[in-house]
């Protein structure tokens, strides 16, 4: 993982940027606020307005390690362009991402030790966590988001830190995913996301900086995948 713009400035959501690369329909940027996706997180979505107008940013794709920004139409760009993040797209998705914390939190409390085996946060508005859950009746992991939004409620604070991933990878409960954790930044860090006091974990993703800012959540689905499997599927209300 490298670290990102949206990382370092989570409130940057407009910016000059001048063009390395480009084809028709999309481009390579030398910097650039819009996080990638991955880990389960869809990518942000923007704008990019240049000489010739305005053109929305539609998806970003890495490939061998390039960042290349895909464009709404063929516009092949040059120069300096000046960059847009989504910010509605983005804040509903870092919304929907806090909220996983929070309930993978309320999960561990439960049930502790259970590990996620999955996660994804979609761009329209809907979200699911996959738990290494046996012998646990699916009501009651229903009915956690009453407890999610209790913390929703309590307005704790939400902050980003670095640690040394060799230290991070022995300290029990902060690498909790199966599937999702990051890769260390290339100088062998590992971002941690700690919510205030109930959660604490390796995480590359865009979350908000209090939970209160937070719409109410909701869970709309649990269901069995496989024997050991729970699935909870979710939105904001
Ligand atoms: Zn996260």
């Amino acid at each position: 993982m490298a670290v990102y713009l949206c990382h370092e400035q989570p409130d940057l959501h407009e910016h000059d940027a001048d063009v390395l690369d480009a084809r028709p329909g999309r481009v390579v940027l030398d910097r650039s606020a819009l996080h990638p996706g991955g880990g389960g997180q869809v990518n942000d979505v923007g704008w990019i307005e240049h000489a010739g107008g305005v053109v929305p940013i539609t998806g970003v794709e890495t490939v061998d390690g390039t960042t290349w920004h895909l464009l709404g139409d063929d516009d092949e760009l040059s120069g300096t362009v000046s960059v847009r993040v989504d910010a509605e797209h983005r804040s509903q998705v870092a919304q929907l991402h806090t909220d996983s914390h929070i309930l993978n939190a309320m999960v561990f409390e439960r049930f502790p030790g259970t590990l996620v085996t999955g996660a994804q946060i979609n761009a329209d508005g809907t979200g699911r966590m996959d738990f290494d859950l046996s012998a646990v009746d699916n009501d009651v992991l229903r009915a956690l988001d009453a407890d999610v939004n209790a913390v929703i409620g309590r307005g704790l604070e939400v902050r980003s830190t670095y640690a040394d991933a060799g230290d991070a990878a022995t300290t029990s409960g902060l690498v909790r995913s199966l599937s999702v954790a990051p890769p260390p930044t290339p100088d062998g860090r590992l971002r941690l996301i700690d919510i205030d006091s109930i959660d604490r974990q390796a995480c590359g993703g865009t979350h908000l900086s209090n939970t209160a800012q937070s719409a109410p959540f909701r869970i709309t689905k649990v269901e069995n995948k496989g024997k050991r499997n729970r699935r909870i599927r979710f939105q904001l209300d």
